[in-house]
């Protein structure tokens, strides 16, 4: 019989059973791990650096970066957002850094910093940790949980009444086949944050840029109003970076819908508009008409980028500036500005992969993170339909959603 069971020993998991025991030390809590490891995505994260959070205080802003679940996480940031977290860290001697692009990590680059202090303060708090114990599900006896796990060594059922359940799955699409399916309002959950394959059409034409980043570009799905800035990757398999995640962040239910079968326009200039581009173009035109286009550097494009774009526009290389009539300057202007892709899947291997949907932020209370109609069942972390852009976001929702079920945990008699 324990005070708290909570199930995955993940980040939000671990970040909410340590704040329940600083702030009630006389709680009993208990993480159960489905796998054999825990904080195992703590430790991939920013590709080993563990971005823990974004440079952005002000509430407003911070929710803007949330696709899904911004209006519940308003309230949550007011009550521990980006600042308090640091407090938190820092509180606990790990520094941390700002990079340009507003990413925080630990100044160590080690996302080892982040897992160890985690299982050094579970382990000086005495929770225990069960791992290879697979959560099936629970039935709720006089106010007290009994709960039934699957424990995944000794294959055999282990049975474990707790008093309060604190979900913290992280975003399992199985999970809503558990009991608890039926009484949690589920939002069916798709894949966000991926990276884009091209379709073998286009493949051929991008392989050979593989590896070439330009800084801002801005990325449209064919028949979308919207448009989604950053910089882009070109790699063996289609495109990445910033942008593409954005935007298939953004679009994760439509472009599941569409079984990741869409066309991308890509504008390789992303402050400039299609007249500024135009003008740039005749600009050079004047300035330079016996230079060859190869040579030609408008728009400060990578040279295997420029060729493929002028290759696609229909102007020779060789050709000089002053070649160039009406027709193939609004060629180029539009390749410059939509280049086309068609895109036939998506990967989302070394991406900060997550998930959108789970259950729906309508079940839970923002104030304690209760779900409303099952009383002593809190949930928080990625389990919840609530996920950000590449950045830091999902942390930071991860360690807020966390924060306030602890809150509501340890104020329980
Ligand atoms: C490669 C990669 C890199 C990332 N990098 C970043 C980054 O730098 N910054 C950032 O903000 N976000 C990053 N993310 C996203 C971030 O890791 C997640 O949003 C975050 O880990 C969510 O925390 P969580 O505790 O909700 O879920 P998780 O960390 O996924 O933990 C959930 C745990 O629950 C366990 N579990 C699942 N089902 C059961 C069950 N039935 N019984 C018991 N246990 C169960 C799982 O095994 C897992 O250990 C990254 C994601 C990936 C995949």
């Amino acid at each position: 019989m324990i005070d708290v069971a909570v199930i995955g020993g993940g980040a939000s998991g671990f970040y909410c059973a340590i704040r329940i025991k600083e702030l009630a030390p006389h709680l009993s809590v208990a993480i159960f791990e489905k796998t054999g490891k825990t904080l195992t995505k703590v430790r991939v994260s920013g590709g080993g650096r563990c971005n823990v959070t974004h440079d952005c205080s002000k509430t407003s802003e911070l929710i803007a970066n949330y696709p899904r679940g911004a209006s519940f996480l308003k309230k949550v940031f007011q009550e521990f957002g980006v600042d308090q977290f640091l407090d938190w860290l820092h509180s606990h001697n790990v520094q941390t850094k700002i990079e340009t692009d507003g990413r925080i990590f630990p100044t160590t680059n080690s996302s080892e910093t982040i897992a160890g202090l985690f299982e050094y303060l579970a382990n000086k708090y005495k929770i225990d940790i069960h791992k290879n114990h697979e959560w099936l599900g629970f039935t709720r006896i006089d106010n007290q949980f009994h709960q039934e796990f699957n424990d995944r060594l000794d294959s055999k059922k282990v049975n474990v009444i707790s008093k309060l359940i604190v979900i913290a799955t992280g975003g399992i699409p199985d999970l809503g086949k558990i009991i608890w399916k039926s009484s949690f309002e589920w939002v069916n959950p798709v894949p966000s944050l991926f990276s884009f394959n091209a379709d073998k059409s286009d493949l051929n034409k991008l392989k050979p840029l593989s590896g070439v980043s330009v800084s801002n570009c801005k990325i449209k799905i064919m028949g979308e109003k919207e448009a989604f800035q950053g910089p882009l990757l070109i790699t063996h398999w289609g495109i990445s970076g910033p942008a593409v995640l954005k935007t298939s962040a953004w679009m994760a239910r439509k472009l599941f819908d569409q079984q990741y079968k869409f066309k991308v326009l890509i504008s390789w200039v992303g402050d400039f508009t299609e007249d500024q581009v135009r003008e740039m173009v005749y600009k050079e035109i004047d300035n330079n008409p016996k230079k060859l286009w190869k040579n030609i550097s408008i728009f400060e494009l990578p040279n295997r980028l420029w060729e493929l774009i002028l290759n696609e526009s229909g102007i020779d290389l060789n050709s000089v500036g002053s070649s160039l009539n009406k027709k193939l300057v609004n060629k180029l202007t539009e390749n410059v500005m939509r280049f086309p892709i068609e895109i036939s899947g998506k990967t989302t291997f070394k991406e900060e992969f997550v998930t959108a949907g789970g259950i729906s932020t309508d079940s839970i209370s923002f104030k304690s993170m209760e779900v409303k109609n099952q009383s002593g069942i809190y949930a928080c972390g990625e389990v919840l339909d609530i996920d950000g852009i590449t950045g830091g976001f999902n942390f930071q929702g991860a360690w807020s959603t966390a924060e306030i079920a602890a809150r509501a945990i340890s104020k329980l008699n």
